[in-house]
């Protein structure tokens, strides 16, 4: 499943094919859509963005496109009637006069008012946006001291878009694993130094993911491995599905397992569970 880096690069994708387009029209597979096709004719598309892993069309009425891609939602931008060979669904396609945004599979789609998105039931739920160039490393520490959320093992919590939007599977194990931290400890558990390093990781990690197209292993390292012949998969994660392999810290063999209930990579040697 995407994750915050992913989803925003896919804004940044539908941003530069769309914004600033004038809208030729619309396609919306759902019943309950229909009535929007009229409106949305002829209008602006004035700003796409991300928040979590919703993205966001902005058109020059008023409104704004909430989609939600879910598990399997996948958008494609592509030159106008080209389209794809493709056994998927297609769900909503935005068409301009020399391109087309398609969305296809199961998608939450829903037109809202701009001036309203706030009261949405995702999106005023939403923790501090990793990805949001406004956010500073203090917000995020402050978050990461909030009593309230010390009490949840990080694992779960990491993942959890209330308390901090952006991170999914492969961020929580990098962030836990580059802060030494087991993943079933809460942040009752640790000192006030280590929740500091734990939210200044997870926020470098997610932004480092962004900037590099996914890329959470040192740099140099990476870029080494890279000229050595190992393919994206293999050389851009700590340890994110290197099951059986050694650790780049300690050389102890990384290991899978399910902590608070999800899966996850973790080396037993740098994040122990005493
Ligand atoms: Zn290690």
């Amino acid at each position: 499943m995407p994750e915050g880096p992913e989803i925003k690069q896919l804004a940044d994708t539908l941003k530069a094919a769309l914004e600033g387009k004038q809208v030729s029209r619309v396609f919306f597979a759902f019943e309950h859509l229909q009535a929007f096709r009229s409106k949305l004719q002829n209008r602006t598309i004035t700003a796409i963005s991300s928040r979590s892993k919703a993205i966001l069309t902005q058109f020059d009425n008023g409104l704004t496109l909430y989609s939600h891609n879910q598990l399997y939602g996948r958008w494609v931008v592509l030159p106008q009637g080209e389209y794809p060979d493709s056994s998927r669904s297609l769900r909503l396609a935005i068409h301009t006069k020399d391109t087309m945004a398609l969305l296809y599979s199961a998608s939450e789609i829903e037109l809202l008012q701009t001036a309203e998105l706030n009261r949405h039931p995702y999106l005023k739920n939403l923790g501090p946006e990793l990805l949001d160039e406004a956010i500073r490393p203090e917000d995020i520490i402050a978050r990461f001291n909030e009593p309230r959320f010390h009490r949840r093992q990080l694992m779960g919590l990491l993942q959890d878009q209330h308390f901090i939007a952006g991170m999914g599977n492969y961020l929580c194990c990098e962030a836990l694993h580059i802060s030494h931290i087991h993943p079933t400890k809460r942040l009752a558990d640790l000192s006030p130094s280590q929740r500091q390093k734990l939210a200044k990781n997870c926020l470098k990690l997610s932004r480092q993911s962004y900037q590099t197209g996914g890329i959470t292993n040192q740099l140099k390292r990476a870029e080494a491995l890279r000229k050595q012949g190992l393919d994206f998969e293999d050389y851009r994660f700590l340890v994110y599905r290197r099951a059986g392999l050694p650790c780049y810290q300690c050389g102890a063999e990384i290991i899978k397992g399910k902590y608070a209930g999800k899966m996850g990579y973790i080396c037993p040697v740098c994040q122990p569970d005493t």
